[in-house]
Order: C-alpha cells, then sequence, then structure tokens
C-alpha cells in the first residue's frame, strides 16, 4: 500500500437533520493524512471540525463520501467491526478529558485493556510504560479530581495510547489548560509523532498548539485548505 496516504478522506459531506430540515456542514472534503504525520485543523467554532475528526474515527457516519484508515473502509464495517477496529486502530483525546471520575488514574489507563485478553501482570506492565511516557507514574493512586488539568490531560493521553493505536485523534487537548500544561501536553503529542511514530489530528484554537504539528489545515465554510507554511 502506497505509503504517502495512510488515511484519505474522499468527497466527504455532512448534514444534520433537525426537524425536516437539512443543516449541511460541510460538503465534498478531500484530505490525505502521511503515517507518522502530526497534522492541525483550525476553523471557526461550529465549522465542522469535530464532525471531521469524528467521522475519521469512526464515531458518527458521514451523509455521503469515504474514509480510508490503512486498509479499511470504514464506512464497510458493521457496527460490532467498528468498535472493534477503533479499539485497536483509535486513541481519542478530548478538550475536557473525560476521565472516570471514581477510578484512580492508573484504573482510568488500564480500562481500554479490559476488553483484551491481556493478563493482570501484563496490563500493569503496559500501564506502567505508558505513564513513564507522559511523567505521570508519580500520580497513579490519585482520582481525577486530586490532578490538576494538565495531569488529568497527561493520564487521558496515557489512556489513548495504552493499547498502541496508531492513530491520535486530539479534540482542542490544550483547550482548558494553562500555558505550561498546554506545553507539555504538546511536547508529549510530539514525541508520540516523532519516537513513537504515531499518527496524529488535532483540532485546536490555539496556534501556539498548532506550530508543533506538520501542517495546518483550516475549515471553514464547508471548505478545507492548507495553510501556507509560515517563515519563522
Ligand atoms: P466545531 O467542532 O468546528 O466547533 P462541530 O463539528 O461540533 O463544530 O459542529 C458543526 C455543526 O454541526 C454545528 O453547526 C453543530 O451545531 C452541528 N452539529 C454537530 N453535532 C450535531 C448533532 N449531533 N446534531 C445536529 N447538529 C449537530
Ligand atoms: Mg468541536
Amino acid at each position: 500500500m502506497n505509503d504517502a496516504a495512510f488515511i484519505e478522506v474522499s468527497n466527504a459531506s455532512k448534514s444534520y437533520s433537525k426537524g425536516g430540515i437539512v443543516i449541511p456542514v460541510f460538503e465534498g472534503l478531500n484530505l490525505d493524512v502521511s503515517k507518522g504525520d502530526f497534522i492541525t485543523l483550525m476553523g471557526p467554532s461550529g465549522s465542522g471540525k469535530s464532525t471531521l475528526l469524528h467521522a475519521i474515527g469512526g464515531l458518527e457516519p458521514l451523509t455521503e463520501g469515504t474514509v480510508r484508515v490503512g486498509e479499511e473502509q470504514i464506512e464497510k464495517l458493521s457496527q460490532s467491526q467498528l468498535s472493534r477496529w477503533r479499539a485497536r486502530t483509535v486513541g481519542m483525546i478530548f478538550q475536557s478529558f473525560n476521565l472516570m471520575p471514581s477510578l484512580t488514574a492508573f484504573a482510568n489507563i488500564e480500562l481500554p485493556l479490559m476488553l483484551t485478553s491481556l493478563s493482570r501482570s501484563e496490563r500493569r506492565r503496559r500501564v506502567e510504560t505508558v505513564t513513564q511516557l507522559v511523567r505521570i507514574d508519580h500520580r497513579l493512586k490519585h482520582r481525577p479530581r486530586e490532578l490538576s488539568g494538565g495531569e488529568q490531560q497527561r493520564v487521558a493521553i496515557a489512556r489513548a495510547i495504552v493499547a498502541d493505536p496508531p492513530l491520535l485523534l486530539c479534540d482542542e487537548p490544550t483547550g482548558e489548560l494553562d500555558r505550561s500544561a498546554s506545553g507539555e501536553v504538546m511536547n508529549i503529542l510530539r514525541t508520540l509523532c516523532d519516537e513513537l511514530a504515531k499518527t496524529i489530528i488535532m483540532v485546536t484554537h490555539d496556534p501556539t498548539a498548532a506550530a508543533y504539528s506538520d501542517s495546518v489545515y483550516h475549515l471553514e465554510k464547508g471548505q478545507l485548505s492548507a495553510q501556507e507554511d509560515q517563515a519563522a
């Protein structure tokens, strides 16, 4: 297979129907992402960035068009195939962390592995590996409310990568963080791309966060365009 397009979104359109009224979000979008690329999607609120991210992650079907990730044409998968595909392929990272409040950091990170046949000691080993990577190994017994925003997001990143998916989808991952915590999260995402060859698609409003990625796309009025490289 051609390495140049790990992800291929073709002629993608999405509209929502509410009370008989069709609300178009975007139409005829095309996007190719190479393996190991780190790209950013920017654009005004409501332009469809999250919708596009969810379509790529198989969380929300397109109205028209196709999404291929690796060898998988995802609209051809049944619901159960899609869940299994998602579990091994996609790690999601959200603005508001989405951790389980009653579970410790360790248990939150271990959660995706509970659906696998891995032994308890193998699960522990994997959790320890990823928590060292995101430097949260000193907080494993804490519950989310006992962690700072930056620490919660690092727990969420550890959870997203613990099953070793090739693709990370990040929806405003620094949206609730201060500058220093944002920088730490962005450094981690950059390292995951550079050292573990993760393919990353990130939505952000923050140009400082976007600067950590390889390229920036703008979604506006239903159209996607690549931002010209800016001289530093
Ligand atoms: P962004 O992430 O760029 O802010 P979204 O992808 O969340 O934008 O939303 C794009 C548009 O689609 C918005 O107008 C939003 O109101 C609409 N929308 C999103 N999800 C739904 C839904 N489940 N039902 C109806 N409309 C939706
Ligand atoms: Mg959004």
